[in-house]
């Protein structure tokens, strides 16, 4: 019988050869020193630099550093995601495989999830050895604009080292650039999340697999991510308030033309305000319309999944 481990450690591998001998010696002996037991999972999204063949011995050496090979290359969300659903320990550390982050960090990470009982402790690069204009200067507008519309707040979403309670990341699904945002999404089940500065290097080895494209991608993925926090559950009454506004005030404009047309003789010919009218009323049905059928389609999100729309912590019976 195999004992499961308490702590599963997963990283993102995407064609960093270099790094892996030097990512798997500083990981071990960390991962060693929490009590419990361990398992590294390595997920290799796609590489085709000969990461994949070094992972197979790293694996060999030490069968606590287990490999999920991806078919072709996600991205790094999904091998995330990949390393969620392999993994088996009550806690769940995330870190890249680049060696960025230092695995030194993780028994600080460890400690205050356990400690002080959060659900997720969240790292800050908060002297990351990046260049300023191509990465830098966009990751803190972007992490301004997160921290504005989500409502947990924190000074670097896109670090990579994280430490998750089990359910945390069995609770949800990832696409796109989504991985950043776990914090956010998870927020909805009231959760507690910390933060806590970390050490960041420079890349040594290999290259950064992205460019300033990235921050346009993660701004897309916020507007989802702002929708299924916000309206998810109870899209009629968003769509719907705001179609009843626009189509209450349509319908009152309309009925004044009519009464002044009917009434008062003046002619509807020369009132552009006409137009605006008949324009708020339509709008009005579009959006109660559209509210209706986000609606049936929020049923079919939650319901196809079988995703409540509450989560347990405990119970006591
Ligand atoms: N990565 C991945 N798939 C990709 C791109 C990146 O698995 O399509 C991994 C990569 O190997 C590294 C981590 O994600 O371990 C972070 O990538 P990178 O260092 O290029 O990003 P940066 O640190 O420059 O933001
Ligand atoms: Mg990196």
């Amino acid at each position: 019988m195999t004992t499961v481990p308490k702590f599963s450690l997963v990283a993102p591998v995407y064609n960093e050869v270099d790094n892996l001998d030097r990512f798997v010696e500083e990981a071990v002996p960390v991962m060693d020193k929490l009590d419990g037991g361990f398992e590294i999972v390595l997920v290799d999204d796609g590489s085709t630099d000969g990461s994949h063949e070094k992972l197979i011995a790293l694996h060999n050496k030490d069968p606590r550093v287990k490999i999920v090979r991806l078919r072709g290359n996600f991205g790094q969300t999904a091998a995330f995601a990949a390393g969620f659903d392999y993994a088996k320990g009550d806690i769940i550390l995330t870190i890249d495989a680049d060696l960025q982050n230092d695995p030194a960090d993780i028994p600080a990470l460890v400690k205050k999830l356990e400690d002080e009982d959060y659900d997720i402790v969240a790292g800050w690069r908060y002297d990351r050895k990046d260049k300023f204009i191509s990465r830098r200067l966009p990751s803190m507008i972007a992490n301004k604009i997160i921290s504005m519309t989500t409502n947990v707040h924190l000074h670097d979403y896109g670090c990579s080292l994280k430490a998750f309670r089990y359910d945390i990341v069995k609770n949800i699904k990832l696409y796109g650039e989504m991985h950043r945002f776990i914090p956010a999404i998870a927020s909805w089940m009231g959760i507690r999340v910390a933060e806590m500065k970390v050490n960041h290097r420079p890349r040594v080895a290999g290259v950064s697999k992205y460019g300033i494209g990235r921050t346009v991608r993660v701004m897309l993925d916020l507007l989802t991510v702002k929708f299924l926090l916000t309206y998810s559950t109870r899209p009629i009454q968003i769509f719907g308030l705001m179609g009843f506004i626009s189509g209450a005030f349509g319908f009152l404009l309309a009925l004044w033309l009519s009464v002044q047309r009917l009434f008062f003789d003046i002619p509807l010919s020369n009132r552009p305000v006409l137009l605006l009218a008949v324009l708020l009323i339509l709008i009005g049905v579009q959006f109660i319309s559209m509210g209706r059928l986000a609606e049936m389609q929020s049923r079919t999100y939650h319901e196809s999944q079988n995703k409540p729309v509450y989560v347990i912590k405990d119970i006591a019976e």
